[in-house]
């Protein structure tokens, strides 16, 4: 399997290549050259395979150039497998709520949210590929508040690699921080920005813009876009609907900021797993159920502060691979309407590609009262404390959309632990979660950051004085 741009101007790479790269050089996001097809015993297993076994096929079905399926299966096994850092063994749990609502549980994991589930993976498929080539790697992200820490939680003490993790500055929770800062990895360089996640992000697009600069530093990135997080993200759309699929469909509900974790549940659907329809739930920053709902993708000035942080994203980067898939693979068109994004912070989605997103997906956003009365609907009912960002997704789905009539099993994703938020959480249910076992030393650890200002200049020198790749 090759990669592609979605803007259709550079030079088709393998899995590995992919990953390593980011963001392809003409400014587009990979994509897999075509659709490799669930094969059929995964089907006949009915999710008995687990979300190792699913994640090693679909790395196997994406990596064939640079890994055989036993090679897949390996790095599967050591980031899932029984002496794994997940706290659950089935990684990603499923909980019935009532009737036809289940909860899954994506935050097991090291730092409590669902990006460990990628993270984990992608600290393996590092491990592989710089063991193989000999390489060192900076590793730069910018982080809403998960990636940072489940990136830290991946990559601490990782040989090859120094990690430079840009969050911004009191815009995250105190869990959320110390899962960053309290480390004690020496290859491990929390920053803290002056800014917003957009900020961030800025930040982060122009390091790598910076052609000399990427070359030198050896840059690579783990932020949403990379492919080799929708490939393990993919695994457990997978697992859940063959699991609760019968011979329908299972529908989702995806808590949703830059698009990434959505995107896996319609790559889970493109390879042929029983994925009905998957809602779209947004907070108050709801670029996504604007585009849905009106067809013009246009970001606000500003993202507004809510107490789902991790979605306080205007620019939902994955997006971009989506409008490529609906408007029939058309590079030149999504070039064209990323261009226009750039120039004017908006675009209209063509007629067709919207009546194809819509076949798919239901958008809604949520406000932060909803979400609190959510928080305590499913805490009254059925006992279970719920994060923000899962609440969110709980509302959505009592909220409704337009398009959105499931037919069979809804599975909603439980993106982070509710301890990983506290105060939000005492504040709607009165109960504060307990941080789990696992994470008990958390807030005796020392804390380590730096804080710098909204400048890529000043990032780039930070970062230069410090990787040890620098050539
Ligand atoms: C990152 C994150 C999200 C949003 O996921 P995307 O893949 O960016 O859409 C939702 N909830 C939590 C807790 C997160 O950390």
């Amino acid at each position: 399997m090759r990669y592609i741009s979605t803007r259709g101007e550079a030079p088709p790479v393998s899995f590995l290549e992919a990953i390593l790269k980011g963001l392809a050089p003409d400014g587009g996001l990979y994509v897999p050259e075509s659709w490799p097809a669930l094969r059929p015993y995964l089907r006949e297993n009915r999710g008995a395979m687990g979300h190792a076994g699913a994640a090693a096929e679909a790395l196997y079905l994406f990596a064939d150039d640079d890994l055989s399926f036993a090679g897949a299966a390996a790095l599967a096994n050591e980031a899932y497998g029984a002496e794994s850092r997940f706290a659950h063994p089935a990684v990603a749990p499923l909980k019935q709520l009532d009737g036809r609502t289940w909860l899954m549980e994506l935050f097991h994991g090291p730092s409590l949210a669902f990006k460990d589930v990628a993270m984990q993976l992608i600290g393996a498929l590092y491990a592989e590929a710089l063991a193989r080539s000999g390489e060192r790697l900076t590793v730069v992200c910018a982080t809403s508040g998960d990636t940072g820490g489940a990136a830290v939680e991946a990559l601490k003490g990782a040989d090859a690699v120094d990690l430079f993790v840009m969050l911004p500055k009191g815009r995250v929770s105190e869990v959320q921080r110390r899962f960053m800062t309290a480390s004690g990895a020496a290859n491990v360089h929390p920053i803290l920005i002056d800014g917003d996640f957009d900020d961030c992000q800025a930040i982060l697009k122009t390091l790598f813009a910076d052609k000399a600069f990427a070359a030198s530093a050896s840059l690579s990135g783990v932020n949403s876009i990379s492919w080799a997080r929708i490939v393990a993200q993919a695994a457990y759309f997978i697992t859940a609907s063959y699991a609760l699929g019968g011979d329908g469909v299972v529908n989702f509900v995806v808590p949703t900021g830059n698009f990434g974790d959505a995107f896996a549940g319609y790559v889970a659907k493109r390879m042929g797993a029983p994925v009905g329809r998957i809602l779209l739930a947004t907070n108050t920053n709801d670029i996504l159920a604007r585009a849905i709902a009106t067809g013009r993708y246009e970001r606000a000035a500003h993202s507004s502060a809510t107490i789902s942080p991790a979605m306080d994203i205007q620019v939902a980067s994955n997006f971009e691979r989506l409008v490529f898939e609906a408007t029939g693979r058309g590079a030149d068109t999504t070039r064209a309407l990323y261009a226009a994004f750039a120039q004017s912070g908006g675009f209209d989605i063509p007629a067709p590609a919207l009546a194809a997103m819509r076949e798919i997906f239901s958008a809604v956003a949520v406000n932060d009262d909803e979400t609190r009365a959510a928080m305590r609907a499913v805490h009254q009912r059925t006992g279970d404390l719920l994060c923000p960002h899962s609440a969110i997704a709980a509302a959505a789905a009592m909220k409704g959309a337009n398009g959105w009539a499931p037919d069979g099993p809804v599975v909603l994703l439980a993106t982070a632990h509710p301890a990983k938020f506290p105060d939000t959480v005492e504040a709607a249910t009165g109960v504060t979660p307990p941080l789990p076992g696992h994470c008990a030393t958390l807030y005796d650890r020392p804390e380590k950051a730096d804080a710098l200002s909204n400048d890529a200049e000043a990032v780039k020198k930070y970062v230069r004085e410090r990787t040890r790749a620098w050539r």
